[in-house]
């Protein structure tokens, strides 16, 4: 059998990592078994789905990397074929009309709560009700009367249900248009699903699907139902426990790489181990280890992980995730040392990009101003002639290289008497504008030596400055 997998989500908002986490989860499950990923529209609920929304989840799944191998199938192209199953579905005596009006139902309600009995429709139009004046019917699904449903649920385990406990449920509604436990499963027999991997929330709806297949004659694929994605409180995670859409963590300076391997461990694990490549997921990922008791979101893990996936991706990979970020702040990578090499200079001591490209802009355009706390302690008048010496010394050293710079700087430090901090820091807050960089050698060599000499120039100027107005303000 050739294991075909969907993620069939609802274009009513942005991809949430929970729907991310099932999407991946289908998506593994389809590469480690050699089968194939369909990616679904629900938007049948033409009120609450909208194109943006479409967008924003296909652009979320092209950022993860889950690509899919057929689609992206829209359930609005396919009314035809829900209208044909529904004929079908009535012929065969597995569907009827049902005419009862809403006053009757909320009655028929207010009568089972009275008797404290669970509300359901009960079946009243079962046995063939004729039309009425002015009332368009629903169609219902005839659901049998006796035995159970059996799912083996590849997290949950078995859960049986009990045919008495389901009611009739309407497929069609009045208006003619189908409901989703229709769509879904007239869509999963024609797209040849044999595994729906979904989140726990549409357990219950398991087995009318089931049975709604049976009356189709076809044989239900197998289920596999995800536990939700609870926030730091215990509580069902939304919004109000920070970033949710997984956009949002592009936009936060995280590798997709990274929340893939995030998104994977929520309620999955192997051994004790915390790191995953893509294709180690793809060979080691099981649905069936997948834990069936809710996960909670931990973004501190989260933080640390995209740490590890910065400082250990190669660093062509991280340099296109950063140009991303560069660009975000204005600035055209071009316009000063290769990225890749700026990853290399930056990765231990950055956790996101958006730090990376905020940190690393100085060495692509001015800076504004200096930071006011590292000015202030660096920048004073006895760095004026360490600075000018190193300045001249850069203005015709032959090679501009970390080691030379290096040299330079160590040299200068003992030939005044002082400790390499009292070069190197003004050296580094004159040329970043703060007090943190990478290695001054590092920094000096990838800045070059024009930006160099003229960021020098600017802070032994800028000391003056400072100098002549504190002159005046004590003789004043
Ligand atoms: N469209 C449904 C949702 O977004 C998923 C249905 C399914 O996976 O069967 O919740």
């Amino acid at each position: 059998m050739s294991i075909r997998t969907r993620f069939a989500p609802s274009p009513t908002g942005y991809l949430h990592v929970g729907g991310a986490r099932t999407a991946l989860f289908s998506w593994l499950y389809a590469r480690k078994h050699g089968g194939r990923f369909i990616l679904r529209i629900e938007d049948t609920d033409i009120e609450r789905s909208s194109i943006d929304s479409v967008n924003a989840i296909l652009e979320g799944m092209t950022w993860l990397g889950l690509e899919y191998d057929e689609g992206p199938i829209y359930q609005t192209e396919r009314f035809n074929r829900y209208h044909e199953v529904l004929q079908q579905l009535l012929d065969s005596g597995n569907a009827y009309r049902c005419y009862c009006t809403k006053e009757e139902l909320e009655q028929m309600r207010a009568r089972q709560k009275a008797r404290k009995e669970k509300p359901r429709y009960d079946g009243r139009c079962r046995s063939g009700a004729g039309p009425r004046e002015g009332v368009e019917p629903v169609i219902r699904f005839r659901n049998p009367l006796e035995g159970a449903v059996v799912v083996d649920d590849m997290v949950r385990g078995r859960i049986v249900f009990a045919n008495s406990e389901l009611d009739d449920l309407i497929i069609a509604r009045s208006d003619g248009t189908p409901t989703y436990n229709l769509t879904v499963v007239v869509d999963d027999l024609d797209m040849g699903v044999t595994h729906v991997i979904r989140g726990d929330d549409h357990i219950n709806n398991t087995p009318r699907q089931i049975n709604i297949l049976r009356a189709l004659g076809a044989e239900p694929p197998r289920y596999a139902h995800v536990p939700m994605i609870l926030g730091d409180d215990g509580k069902r995670l939304s919004k109000r426990h920070g970033a949710v859409s997984v956009m949002q963590y592009r936009e936060g300076g995280y590798l997709p790489q990274a929340l893939l391997n995030y998104l994977v461990r929520l309620g999955w694990s192997h051994g004790d181990r915390e790191l995953f490549t893509v294709d180690e997921m793809i060979e080691l990922f099981d649905i069936r280890d997948v834990n069936r008791a809710a996960s909670t979101f931990n973004s501190e893990k989260l933080l640390w992980l995209n740490h590890q996936y910065i400082m250990n991706s190669p660093p062509e990979q991280v340099a296109h995730h950063l140009s991303y970020h560069m660009g975000r702040l204005g600035i055209d990578p071009a316009d000063g040392p290769p990225l890749t090499e700026v990853v290399k200079a930056q990765r231990e001591r950055t956790r996101t990009l958006v730090e990376m490209a905020r940190n690393s802009a100085f060495f692509y355009r001015e800076f504004e101003e200096y930071d006011a706390k590292a000015a202030r302690k660096n920048l004073k008048p006895e760095a004026v002639e360490p600075l000018g010496d190193m300045l001249e010394n850069f203005r015709t050293l032959p090679d501009w290289s970390g080691e030379a710079i290096h040299r330079i700087v160590r040299e200068t430090a003992e030939l005044r008497g002082l400790k390499l901090g009292k070069v190197a820091q003004p050296l580094r807050v004159a040329v970043c504008g703060g007090a943190v960089s990478p290695p001054i050698d590092v920094t000096l060599e990838l800045l070059g030596r024009e930006r160099t000499i003229r960021r020098m120039e600017r802070a032994i100027a800028w000391i003056a400055g400072q100098n002549a107005v504190a002159t005046q303000s004590d003789s004043g």
